[in-house]
């Protein structure tokens, strides 16, 4: 049985500043000074979007076998091995995992990823 990560998508409404849905951390856009400064939470996975990762937590590293890998390396397996940055953060099987992905409208079709996930 597959326990594959839970999406939810943000199409309309796509600007909307992203909390973690387990401890309401606003986790991107939160400093007034820098809107790109991220601030993940222990649940945070990975926050990234259509050409990089931002963050990327250990947990999700190695839930991907991601770790030891360089950035190269980690570039490699999403643009060769999997369907880009949302194909590869949707082979997530860590418990309860929730991804929210929001994609902004034709004809930027740009998306952002934000993965979480509750801790013991
Ligand atoms: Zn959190």
């Amino acid at each position: 049985m597959s326990n594959a990560i839970q999406r939810t998508e943000l199409k309309t409404f796509y600007y909307t500043p992203v909390h973690c849905p387990f401890c309401g951390t606003r986790v991107m856009g939160a400093d007034p000074v820098d809107e790109t400064h991220i601030t993940a939470c222990p649940h945070t996975l990975f926050i990234a979007h259509d050409t990089a990762f931002e963050y990327r937590s250990e947990r999700f590293d190695r839930n991907l076998q991601l770790d030891g890998l360089s950035d190269q390396e980690v570039e490699a397996r999403w643009q060769e091995e999997a369907d880009g940055v949302d194909g590869l953060t949707n082979q997530v099987t860590l418990a309860d995992a929730i991804k929210v992905a929001a994609y902004a409208p034709a004809p930027s079709a740009y998306g952002s990823y934000y993965g979480f996930a509750p801790t013991e």
